[in-house]
């Protein structure tokens, strides 16, 4: 056994004898921000005010509202006469204040020694220039504007270029295909779509605008293509449609007066993916979604003037929105913010910038926890770590042996573990400890915050004792709250609201309550696979499968994974005169990995003369699960062939290693 798998056991082993809680540390105590839990006593007084108060504090209004929530089930507003400008709080305000030379981006390329800091006046000005060139490209209020890049401070300059002039911004993940982006640009009908010519990802070129002007060849409504130099490599060009970053900016000035937004105009969208193939686009507004990302970013990662933030995100998915950009940049935070990969060059990456840049703070995902449990204790091991204080995980439930290792090996027994359950849909976070108050258990998130009401229900809609599962629930509206499907009230109205009535909001995750008050979440209940922390729907797997020439049906589903929660196990059944190879097993998967991106590449198709259903034809899902995870099947007499399924376990143990029971 190896020292690495040794400690791991060590680990596990403690975990089994104990189920400890760990009470905030009394040095992190003494000086956290929320060290009491006045702020639960005032919201559970009046959750109206509470928001209200701090929306006075934490945010400057160019007129400060007079109402609060209104709730017309299940559409809400907050703060609806009110008006403000996203990027003047996140900028501005503070350079104003004098805080201009502060850093906000310690930024790292992924290239060795390719380094910059933005400080908050430069940030300023570079968002002023790209406002205005968008401006001159034609851009108005309420205008839909597409962006694809990697993680370089451009990109949130040009989110908050977007707020600047109230055009919502469309980002899609850098990682996803020119298809996956077309699709979302089209259903956002975006005008304008902000690329860079190539990204940097594990030592590699990611070809960025090659796949944008793929994407919008397919997208019509995209008028106009800006193109941020990054690598200098060559790329594809046309002259009529395509304008270089650095030119569009050249020619404007800095500064840019900021739009007098209304709190309930929105300021992006950000596509997910639910049960049927088509990404739902979320929508967000200004005023109640800088408020709640702001909040819970100061009380949650008790920010203070000394911080060095570090999430390590993709500003692509939510975390990176609410955690990278606003909440941090509205709370004058300086942050990390680096391009590359974890284990590039080396699985200490991480690790040499915690120590580098004296990070306090850090924010990550439990499937990257679990790759650093997986390499050892060696890479961190390399690196002082002493600055961090706080540590934070975000995507999935946490197991309690990467809990314990993340607490033990990362945070040397002294930084608290803030594990926070939120959603695209919710905007910020709703369940998480307050560091310096709550006592934590590995492996739950804990209690709603102070505002925030949650349950837990059976199909019916009626709570449930605690210790029981059941479908965890969102009783009233929050400030963060998205407003709405972009272009499908009906869908926002039937998917989220339609099971319980129209005031109660379902989360689509499954979860439990102790006696003790707190929730274990316990994953999706519908249609949705988790990857590595990422949101991806069945359908829209099975509906990229079909499109091959060699498949006739297909079904996929998500097994259980040990690095990144769940992984993708596909079911096909191939057409007439195909016969399964591994060839085309191979193929299959990037097919799939092409059609949607890379996160989306199934771990193994497996392939039955045909598909597990009912002698009625339905697709027992139930059983593709058990399939993929090597259980053992039970009666599977119901079935239409029972052959089918023996054969179809023979491949799913062959493929994942399993001795075949
Ligand atoms: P997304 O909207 O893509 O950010 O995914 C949100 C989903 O991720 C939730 O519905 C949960 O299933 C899962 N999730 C996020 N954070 C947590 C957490 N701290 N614990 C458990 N599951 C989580």
């Amino acid at each position: 056994m190896s020292d690495q798998q040794a400690d791991v056991l060590d680990v596990i082993e403690g975990l089994m004898q104990e189920s400890r809680t760990f009470p905030p540390p009394p040095e992190f105590q003494a000086r956290a921000l929320v060290r009491d839990r006045s702020l639960y006593d005032e919201a559970a007084k009046d959750f109206e005010e509470f928001w209200a108060r701090l929306a006075g504090e934490l945010i400057d209004w160019f007129t400060p509202p007079t109402k609060r929530l209104e709730w017309d089930p299940p559409h809400c507003t907050w703060f609806a006469d009110g008006e403000l400008n996203v990027s003047y709080n996140c900028l501005d305000r503070h350079v104003q204040q004098g805080h201009g030379d502060q850093v906000a981006y310690h930024w790292v390329g992924e290239p060795a020694n390719e380094t910059r800091d933005v400080s908050f006046a430069e940030l300023l000005e570079e968002t002023g220039r790209i406002a205005n060139g968008l401006k001159a490209l034609g851009v108005k209020r309420g205008d839909r504007v597409g962006i694809y890049m990697g993680m370089v401070p451009e990109l949130p300059a040009a989110m908050l270029a977007c707020a600047r002039i109230g055009a919502p911004h469309v980002v899609v993940f850098g990682g996803f295909s020119s298809e996956s982006l077309a699709e979302r640009l089209q259903s956002a009908g975006a005008k304008i779509l902000i690329t860079q010519d190539e990204g940097w990802r594990k030592g590699g070129k990611v070809p960025l605008k090659a796949d944008a002007d793929e994407a919008v060849a397919g997208s019509p409504s995209v008028e106009r293509v800006v193109v941020l130099q990054r690598t200098g490599g060559d790329i594809p060009w046309n002259a009529q449609r395509d304008v270089w970053w650095h030119e569009l900016v050249a020619d404007v000035p800095a500064e840019c007066e900021p739009a007098r937004m209304n709190a309930e105009d929105t300021l992006f969208l950000l596509h997910t993916s639910g049960t049927t193939a088509k990404p739902k686009a979320p929508q967000h507004a200004t005023g109640g979604y800088l408020l709640h990302a702001a909040v819970t970013h100061r009380l949650i990662f008790d920010i203070h003037e000394d911080t060095v933030w570090w999430c390590a995100a993709d500003i692509g998915w939510v975390t990176g929105h609410s955690y990278i950009v606003y909440g941090p940049l509205a709370n004058r935070t300086t942050g990390l913010l680096y391009e590359g990969d974890p284990a590039y060059p080396d699985w200490d990456r991480h690790w040499e910038l915690v120590e580098r840049y004296g990070v306090t703070t850090y924010y990550t995902a439990p499937t990257l926890i679990r790759s650093f449990v997986k390499m050892g204790p060696a890479y961190p091991g390399r690196h002082d770590l002493s600055s961090l204080r706080l540590l934070g995980t975000v995507g999935e439930p946490i197991n309690p042996e990467a809990w314990l290792w993340y607490w033990k090996v990362i945070g040397q027994e002294r930084c608290p573990i803030v594990d926070t359950w939120w959603q695209t849909e919710t905007g910020a976070i709703l369940i998480s400890p307050l560091p310096g108050v709550t006592t934590l258990k590995p492996g739950s998130a804990t209690v709603p915050l102070p505002g925030i009401e949650v349950d837990i229900v059976d199909e019916r809609g009626t709570p449930v004792p605690p210790g029981s599962g059941g479908f965890l629930v969102i009783t009233r509206p929050w400030p963060g709250m998205f407003r709405t499907l972009w272009d499908d009230d009906e869908r926002y109205v039937e998917t989220y609201f339609g099971e319980y009535g129209r005031g109660v909001y379902v989360t689509g995750d499954g979860a439990k309550q102790d006696s003790d008050g707190y929730f274990w979440l316990m994953g999706r209940i519908d249609d949705v696979i988790n990857v590595a922390g990422h949101r991806l729907s069945t359908t829209e797997i099975e509906s990229a499968l079909v499109e091959h020439p060699a498949v006739a049906e297909a079904a996929a589903t998500g097994a259980h994974d040990p690095q990144r929660g769940q992984r993708i196990v596909c079911f096909v059944l191939l057409k007439a005169g195909q016969t399964h190879t591994p060839e085309l097993s191979g193929d299959l998967r990037e097919f799939v990995a092409e059609k949607i991106g890379k996160i989306a590449r199934p771990a193994a198709v497996l392939f039955g003369d045909d598909l597990p259903k009912t002698r009625s034809g339905k697709i027992m899902r139930r059983l593709l699960k058990d399939i993929a995870e090597g259980h053992d099947l039970g009666d599977t007499t119901t079935l239409r062939d029972a052959d089918v399924v023996e054969e179809l376990k023979r491949q799913a143990d062959e493929a994942f290693g399993r001795t075949a029971s």
